[in-house]
């Protein structure tokens, strides 16, 4: 008699992405965490993860087993991600950790800006 009404929006699977304006080569410093107050390069983005690393930052040991001549083995320090919630970017001019603004130019791309000193970041 009733009819199933399963409308439950929401559920699926895929993680919602924050908006972050950073992107890969920017200087950032890092907020929180064991690294925090660090700042360093984002060598990689991975946007599904809201994450990223950074250069020399988060640096995690693995410890591999050697496979053939080619791959010796042994213990490989590499960068682990970092929650891009934790990144702030650090202008290059005025050399502080600030928000950014996206600026749309006369031409119509965007731009991003400092939030403090105005100075685009991508020229
Ligand atoms: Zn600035």
């Amino acid at each position: 008699m009733s009819v199933a009404t399963s409308n439950k929006a929401g559920s699926g699977d895929r993680p919602v992405r924050v908006r972050t304006r950073l992107r890969k080569g920017d200087t950032v410093l890092v907020t929180a965490g064991k690294e925090r107050g660090k700042t360093g390069k984002i060598l990689t983005m991975v946007a599904e993860k809201n994450r990223a690393t950074v250069e020399r930052l988060n640096m995690v040991k693995r410890h591999r087993k050697g496979q053939g001549a080619q791959s010796p083995g042994g213990i490989v320090e590499k960068e682990a991600l970092l929650d891009l919630s934790n990144l702030t970017l650090v202008c290059g001019r005025c050399n502080k950790p600030t928000r950014i603004n996206v600026r749309v130019l006369e031409d119509g791309k965007r731009a991003r800006q400092c939030h403090r000193c105005g100075e685009l970041v991508d020229s």
